[in-house]
């Protein structure tokens, strides 16, 4: 009998390979763990999806994971479907942060943990803990890589810069948080008038974008070219996720930007996609904010082990997320810039993504 048929055995027996007896468990070591993703129309979902599928596997359990579509409706119905297949834990991306207070108190109903992933659910009682980046700061660096690059960081120029700001979907949660970062760097300087909104868009509600959509992003980006910059030419793009960013440039390159007389403005971005690492590296993108989803995925995890073994698992944020109904306890991981200066070190050299996917 190999290794593999002892598995089988000691499975069958509530036990696995690994630990030994797993007695005092309660049934839910093996068990199904469902996983809700909000969409496969981006590749950093794609990833998530697959690495706490991996993670989970890893520790015993099955997975199932569905993917939302960007349809609030269609993933509230996929939640309910995982609770009647009896899954024991949920991870969930939500789409619409406030479509799960009803399905959630099914969960609870059934004694199922919910873990908050990437996104913070708000309005309900019943989210356990959250997964997530520190998400403040995604902002921050952002804003931070717009007055670096610009020279207004170290004094080196004055400016005026003429700036456009985007951000994300309105039903998530993380958009204000990622605005907020970002204008908490950018605002002295637009007081100052050392950056310049021409279009006079500044205000959250006026630079959403809903779904993240990149072409709903390039269609106001050519509106505002177009009633803003007949004569005036963007200097830079405050972008908050790589598709977004992607249409922007479409917007901006259909109206010359780009060419030897007018040259792109500064544009960031996030989560180091392969198309925007293929547009920095052609010196289209000029940032973009990475974030490690596999170690964002051994969290949530974990989050799940803990709270099926009525043990407390790691968290390093008890006050920040408040959800409207309770502060959830989180643990954050730390986002970091990304250029064509560090990359190959900091994406490729890690394993993210393979030198072979950028070419
Ligand atoms: C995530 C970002 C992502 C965006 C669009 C946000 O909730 O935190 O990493 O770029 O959704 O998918």
């Amino acid at each position: 009998a190999g290794a593999a048929s002892l598995a089988l055995t000691l499975s069958a027996c509530g036990q696995n390979s690994e630990g030994g007896s797993k007695e005092g468990e309660g049934d839910a070591k093996g068990g199904t763990i469902g996983i809700a993703m909000p969409t496969k129309s981006s590749e950093r979902w794609i990833l998530d999806g697959d690495y706490v599928k991996k993670n989970l596997e890893a520790k015993g359990y099955k997975p199932k994971l569905v993917y939302g579509e960007d349809d609030p409706d269609q993933q509230v119905s996929q939640v309910e479907n995982l609770i009647t297949q009896g899954v024991k834990a949920l991870i969930i991306a939500a789409i619409d942060n406030k479509s799960m207070n009803n399905v959630l108190q099914q969960a609870k109903d059934a004694n199922i943990p919910v873990i908050s992933y990437d996104r913070l659910i708000l309005g309900t009682k019943n989210v356990d803990y959250y997964a997530s980046f520190d998400n403040e700061k995604v902002g921050e660096l952002q804003g931070s890589y717009i007055v670096e690059k610009l020279g207004l960081k170290d004094g080196s120029k004055k400016g005026p810069f003429n700036i456009e700001l985007f951000a994300g979907s309105n039903d998530d949660n993380n958009t204000r948080y990622f605005f907020g970062g970002a204008m908490k760097v950018l605002q002295p300087y637009i007081d100052k008038k050392q950056l310049v909104v021409r279009s006079g868009q500044t205000k959250l509600n006026q630079v959403t974008t809903l779904r993240w959509d990149g072409g709903t992003a390039q269609k106001r980006m050519d509106d505002i070219l177009t009633s803003a910059y007949k004569t005036e030419r963007v200097d830079a793009v405050l972008s908050p996720y790589d598709g977004i960013s992607i249409g922007i440039l479409s917007a901006l390159k259909s109206d010359d930007y780009g060419s030897k007389s007018k040259p792109l403005p500064v544009v960031t971005g996030q989560d180091a996609e392969v198309a925007s690492l293929k547009s920095i590296e052609a010196g289209q993108q000029t940032q973009t904010v990475f974030k490690d989803t596999r170690e964002l995925a051994k969290v949530a995890t974990d989050m799940v082990d803990a709270a099926l073994n009525d043990k407390k698992p790691k968290l390093n944020d008890t006050k920040t997320y408040d959800n409207g109904v309770k502060v959830v306890p989180a643990f954050l991981l730390k986002p970091v810039s990304v250029d064509k200066s560090n990359y190959q070190k900091v994406v490729i050299d890690s394993g993210y993504h393979k030198a072979s996917d950028l070419k």
